[in-house]
C-alpha cells in the first residue's frame, strides 16, 4: 500500500511567489528573483512531503503562473501573436510566459493575453489554451523534465505530474471555425511520447496523468479519444507506470471506459463521489492499482479517519492492500497551505482550529491512514486516530456549530416564504406609482472607487491607529461626496457606494454567526492573485442589522431613491469554504433567512430599492448535467427566501456578471427580481437575446459599459448599445447601468463614464 499526493500548493507559506512575481512585474526586481522563489518552494514542498513520509511526490504541479499554460508552452502551442515577443525578450521563456498569461505592452508591442476560465466548479482560473485549425506542437518548454531533474538531485524521484492529452485538448479553445479540437489528438500525441521518453531516461518510474474529464459528461468521440491516447501511449512504452487521476466527480457512466484503459493506477475522487466504490471496484481490471481520493482536497475540514478507514478497509479486502493507495480527492492546490500558520486566536479560534487540517495536515493526514490501515498500527497512530475521533464527536455536538434556533426556523420555512405577495405585473404598478421613475432609469451596481485612500483607512482601523469614530467619519464623508455627486449628475437610483466594505462576502461574513476567517488561509484564484474564502463552520444567522446605518445614512442625505446592496446567499456559499456535515443547500437556506432579514430590516427603515447581488448562481452549476435541475431549485428558492419578505411596492434588484444565461434562463425567471442587472456590454448586448427569446418579463437592466478597463466609453456608443437594447426589449423594462460594481476604477474616469451614461439614456427618452 503506498501514500501519494497529486500536487501541493505552490504559491508559498507566505505567499513568496505572488510577492516576487508582483515586484517582477513592476519592475521592482529581476526575474531571477521569480526562479529564486519558485525553486525555493518547490524544494520546500517536497522535502515537506518527504520527511511526512509520503511515498509518491508529485512535480510539475508547481507553477509560476497556471499548470494549463505550463502545458501550452511545453507543446509549443503559442498563439501566432507572441512571436514578437519571443525575439524581442532574446529568449527568457518565463516572460513569453508571462506574456501569454498577461498581455505584452512593452517596447512598442501591444499583444493581448490569452483567455481565462474557471477551472472546473473550483475558485481557480487557467489560461486557455488556443487551438488552430493548421494547429502543430512541438517540444518547447523543458520544464517537467528540469523540476524533475531537480528533485532527483535533492534525492527524491518524484512522480511528473501531466494533465493527460484528451483533457488538454478538451480545456482548449477552438480559435477558428472548420476543425475539432479533439481530432489534434494526433498531432499531440507524439509530443507526449518525447516528453515521456526524457522523463524516463531521467528515471521516472510513475507518470501522473491527470484526466478530470474522465468524470464529466462525454460524447463517444471524446470517449474514443481516451481509447486512443492511452493505448497509444501503452504501445511505445510498455513498461512504463501510468497513473489516470480523475477527480472532481464520480467516474459514473464512464466507469467501463476508465477501467478499461491500459493504465496501471487510477485514482477516484471519493469525497465527490463516495458512491463510486464499489462499481469500480467491480470494474477494475485484475493487475489495475486503485488510488483512493479519501482526503477532500478541497475543503479545510480535518478528515474523518474513522469514515476514511471504512473505504479502505473495503478496497484491501476486494483487491488486496498492495494494489491500495491512499490520496487526497485532488491536487491539494485548492486548500490552504499550512494550518500552523495561524497564531492568532482572536482570528481563529483554537476551539474551531483542531477541526481544520489545511494542505501540510492533509499530507500528514494521508500517511496516518496509511498506517492505521496497515496490519499493525503503530501505539502513535492509533492515538492519533483516537484523537481524530475526539475532535470529529466534539465538532458534531459542539454549541458553536448546532444554533437549535436557526434549525427550527429552517423547519419551519413554508412555501409563503419563497414568494412575493402578489405576481410582478401587480408589483409593477405598485412600484412605479411609487418610485416615479423614467423610462430608461439611471443607477450603478453599487461600489464606486476603492482608492488606495479608501483602503488605507480600513488598514489603520483594523491595525487600531483609527478610532471607531475617526474611521466612521471618513466613511460618512466619502459617502456623502459620493451621494452629492451622484445627485448632481442627475442618476435616478443611487447608491451609498460601498466604501465601508473590503469585499462583498467578507463583509456579511464578518457579521454573521457561523463563520469565521484565517489570517492566512489563502488559496490561489489565478495567477498571483490568491483569495482567503471565509470559513462557515456552525449554523448561520444574524445578530443585528448589516448594512442598515450606511444605507440608511445615504438616504437621509439626498431626496432621490437610495437603493439598499446586499450580497446573496449562493454567491456567499459560493465565494466561502462551506460545512461538510450538512447539505450546501441547508446552508445556503440558512444564509437565505439571514439576508432576508436583512432585506426587511432596509425596507422598515425606508429602503425601498434593494439589490440582492448573485454573480455566483451560474458557477455553481454542478458539472454534471444530471445534477443541475436540484442544484438550480435550491439555490432559486434560497434567493427567493431572502427577497420574499418585503411589501409589494419594495423594489428587489438582483446583479449577476460573467454569466451566459441561455440555458438557465429560466430559472432566471423563476427568482422574480423585479429588476435584474447583468454584464452584457463586451457581447455587445448579444446576452440579451436570450431574455427577449424567452419574453422575460421583469425589468433588465444590460450593461452599457465594461467596467474592467479604464477606457471611458462616449454617449454615442452607450446609445448605441441601448438602441440594440430597445430593439429586442420593450422599453417599460429597460434600465442603464454599467456592467459592475466601479470599485477597481478611479474616480477620473468614473465620473467621466457615468456623465456620458446619463447623457444616453436622457437621448433615448427622447426617442420615445
Ligand atoms: N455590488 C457589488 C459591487 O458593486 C457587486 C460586485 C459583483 O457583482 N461582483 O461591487
Ligand atoms: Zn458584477
Amino acid at each position: 500500500m503506498l501514500t501519494q499526493n497529486l500536487g501541493y500548493p505552490r504559491i508559498g507559506n507566505q505567499r513568496e511567489l505572488k510577492k516576487a512575481c508582483e515586484a517582477y512585474w513592476a519592475g521592482k526586481s529581476g526575474l531571477k528573483n521569480v526562479m529564486t522563489a519558485g525553486k525555493a518552494i518547490r524544494h520546500h514542498n517536497w522535502q515537506l512531503q518527504k520527511d511526512a513520509g509520503i511515498d509518491l511526490i508529485p512535480s510539475n504541479d508547481f507553477s509560476y503562473y497556471d499548470q494549463v499554460l505550463d502545458h501550452s508552452l511545453l507543446f509549443g502551442a503559442i498563439p501566432k501573436r507572441y512571436n514578437e515577443v519571443i525575439t524581442k525578450n532574446g529568449g527568457e521563456e518565463l516572460d513569453l510566459y508571462f506574456a501569454m498569461a498577461r498581455g505584452y505592452q512593452k517596447d512598442g508591442l501591444d499583444v493581448t493575453a490569452m483567455e481565462m476560465t474557471k477551472w472546473f466548479d473550483t475558485n481557480y482560473h487557467y489560461i486557455v489554451p488556443e487551438f488552430y485549425k493548421d494547429q502543430q506542437f512541438k517540444l518547447f518548454s523543458t520544464k517537467v523534465i528540469d523540476e524533475f531533474y531537480d528533485a532527483k538531485q535533492l534525492g527524491i524521484i518524484t512522480k511528473p505530474v501531466l494533465i493527460g492529452p484528451v483533457s488538454y485538448l478538451l480545456l482548449g479553445k477552438e480559435k477558428e471555425a472548420g476543425f475539432s479540437k479533439i481530432d489534434l489528438l494526433r498531432n499531440l500525441l507524439p509530443v507526449y511520447m518525447e516528453v515521456i521518453t526524457k522523463l524516463k531516461n531521467l528515471g521516472a518510474e510513475w507518470i501522473q496523468f491527470d484526466e478530470p474529464f474522465l468524470a464529466m459528461d462525454l460524447t463517444e468521440k471524446e470517449k474514443q479519444a481516451f481509447r486512443e491516447a492511452y493505448k497509444a501511449i501503452r504501445a511505445e512504452f510498455p513498461y512504463l507506470k501510468v497513473l489516470l487521476a480523475t477527480y472532481f466527480e464520480a467516474l459514473g457512466d464512464n466507469t467501463a471506459l476508465a477501467t478499461s484503459l491500459p493504465v496501471n493506477a487510477l485514482h477516484i475522487d471519493l469525497v465527490r463521489g463516495p458512491q463510486q466504490l464499489d462499481e469500480v471496484i467491480a470494474q477494475l481490471s485484475k493487475d489495475t492499482i486503485l488510488s483512493l481520493g479519501v482526503l477532500d482536497g478541497r475543503n479545510i475540514w480535518k478528515n474523518d479517519l474513522e469514515a476514511s478507514l471504512q473505504f479502505i478497509n473495503k478496497a484491501i479486502t476486494a483487491i488486496g492492500a498492495d494494489r491500495v493507495w491512499i490520496a487526497p480527492s485532488c491536487s491539494l492546490i485548492h486548500s490552504p497551505c499550512d494550518l500552523d500558520n495561524e497564531k492568532k486566536e482572536d482570528v481563529l479560534t483554537s476551539e474551531i482550529k483542531q477541526w481544520l487540517s489545511f494542505a501540510r495536515q492533509k499530507v500528514d493526514e494521508v500517511v496516518t491512514l496509511k498506517k492505521l490501515a496497515s496490519g499493525q498500527p503503530s501505539n502513535s497512530a492509533l492515538q492519533q486516530l483516537e484523537a481524530n475521533k475526539k475532535a470529529q464527536a466534539e465538532r458534531r455536538s459542539s454549541t458553536l456549530i448546532h444554533n437549535p434556533q436557526v434549525k427550527e426556523r429552517v423547519a419551519g420555512i413554508t412555501d409563503a416564504d419563497s414568494q412575493r405577495a402578489n405576481s410582478f405585473a401587480t408589483r409593477k404598478i405598485v412600484q412605479q406609482d411609487l418610485l416615479q421613475l423614467p423610462l430608461f432609469a439611471t443607477t450603478t451596481i453599487g461600489s464606486f472607487p476603492q482608492t488606495a485612500e479608501v483602503r488605507s483607512w480600513r488598514a489603520s482601523y483594523k491595525k487600531g491607529s483609527l478610532t471607531d469614530e475617526q474611521y466612521d467619519r471618513l466613511i460618512a464623508d466619502e459617502t456623502a461626496k459620493a451621494v452629492k455627486w451622484q445627485e448632481e449628475i442627475g442618476l435616478d437610483v443611487l447608491v451609498h457606494g460601498e466604501f465601508e466594505r473590503n469585499d462583498m462576502v467578507e463583509y456579511f461574513g464578518e457579521q454573521l454567526d457561523g463563520f469565521t476567517f484565517t489570517q492566512n488561509g489563502w488559496v490561489q484564484s489565478y495567477g498571483s492573485r490568491c483569495v482567503k474564502p471565509p470559513v462557515i463552520y456552525g449554523d448561520v444567522s444574524r445578530p443585528v442589522a448589516m448594512t442598515v446605518k450606511w444605507s440608511a445614512y445615504a438616504a437621509s442625505l439626498t431626496q432621490k431613491w437610495m437603493k439598499g446592496m446586499l450580497t446573496g446567499p449562493v454567491t456567499i456559499l459560493q465565494w466561502s469554504f462551506v460545512r461538510n456535515d450538512q447539505p450546501r443547500s441547508a446552508t445556503c437556506t440558512q444564509i437565505a433567512l439571514a439576508i432576508r432579514d436583512e432585506v426587511v430590516d432596509l425596507e422598515t427603515a425606508g429602503i425601498k430599492i434593494i439589490q440582492i447581488d448573485e454573480p455566483a448562481i451560474r458557477e455553481g452549476l454542478p458539472l454534471r448535467k444530471a445534477d443541475r435541475e436540484n442544484y438550480l431549485y435550491w439555490a432559486v428558492k434560497a434567493f427567493r427566501i431572502s427577497a420574499s419578505g418585503v411589501q409589494d411596492d419594495t423594489q428587489i434588484h438582483t446583479h449577476m456578471c460573467y454569466s451566459e444565461f441561455n440555458d438557465i434562463i429560466s430559472n432566471i425567471a423563476d427568482m422574480d427580481a423585479d429588476v435584474i442587472t447583468i454584464e452584457t456590454s463586451r457581447s455587445q448586448m448579444e446576452l440579451l437575446d436570450v431574455f427577449a427569446d424567452f419574453k422575460y418579463p421583469n425589468e433588465i437592466g444590460p450593461g452599457v459599459y465594461d467596467i474592467h478597463s479604464p477606457r471611458v466609453p462616449n454617449r454615442a456608443e452607450m446609445g448605441h448599445l441601448l438602441k440594440k437594447a430597445a430593439a429586442v426589449i420593450p422599453e417599460s423594462q429597460l434600465w442603464v447601468n454599467p456592467d459592475c460594481g466601479l470599485k477597481t476604477r478611479g474616480w477620473d474616469e468614473t465620473k467621466a463614464a457615468l456623465i456620458e451614461m446619463v447623457a444616453a439614456a436622457n437621448e433615448m427618452r427622447e426617442t420615445v
